[in-house]
């Protein structure tokens, strides 16, 4: 199989508070994640401006983990353009409740901010399907790509994986605040052996750059060194 060729575009929607990534094949294409709803007008003008069957063309918001910042605008962005939204079953209480799910502290900082965040709400929704186990194809969705399950920032987190190429991975490894070229662990992490763990899974597939839910994007081999020594 030649996946060079196969390779969607991948259109990167930024923010001052995240990133959404547009994959574009070749008749339909998948948004993966949908920030909050106060970047829903953004995102359908960044997706308008690719051509004028490009809105019609998104057929899944793809949500790579149950957080707010990833999934309060999925349900307004539905209604404009009349697509399904999926998210791994682990991780569908976030929508279905529409508040985030329940945030492990480490640090300081954690402690502090976690009673702000855990109160903010979106418009709740029941996702079109979940997604079940720990892999599985894309291809029906018309992006020849896989979803692999990464736990370790929330237990439904997943990443699209182009093998060789790239790897999408939302929350799992993140920009640093000042330097978001370089990696980071993200907030509200258990355990960083997890991080760790799912990470060399992302990695197994040799991608050469990993695209975060924040900041990036960020070389492969500066996320092996930082997670893996
Ligand atoms: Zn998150
Ligand atoms: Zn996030």
């Amino acid at each position: 199989m030649n996946l060079a060729a196969k390779m969607p575009a991948i259109l990167e929607i930024r923010t001052p508070t995240g990133k959404v990534y547009l994959l574009e094949g070749e008749r339909r294409s998948i948004l993966v994640d949908a920030l909050n709803d106060w970047y829903e007008n953004k995102i359908i003008r960044s997706i308008q401006r690719r051509g004028s069957d490009s809105l019609d063309k998104v057929r899944l918001i793809l949500l790579t983990h149950g957080h707010l910042d990833h999934f309060g605008g999925a349900p307004g962005l539905k209604r404009k353009l009349g697509c399904m939204i999926a998210i791994h079953e682990l991780d569908a209480e976030g929508p279905r409740s529409g508040r985030n799910l329940p945030l492990a502290t480490r640090n300081a900082w954690e402690k502090i901010t976690k009673p702000f965040v855990s109160r903010i709400t979106a418009e709740p929704f029941e996702p079109d399907f979940t997604l079940e186990g720990d892999e599985g194809d894309l291809s029906d969705y018309g992006i020849h790509a896989k979803w692999v399950r990464t736990p370790g920032h929330t237990p439904g987190s997943i990443s699209v994986v182009f093998p060789g190429q790239t790897a999408i991975v939302g929350d799992l490894v993140v920009g640093r605040f000042n330097a978001p070229r370089k990696p980071a662990y993200p907030l509200w992490v258990k355990d960083p052996q997890e991080i760790k763990d799912s990470v060399s899974r992302v990695l197994s597939y040799s991608p050469k750059t990993l695209l975060s839910g924040h900041g990036g994007p960020l070389d492969a081999d500066d996320v092996r060194k930082f997670f893996l020594g």
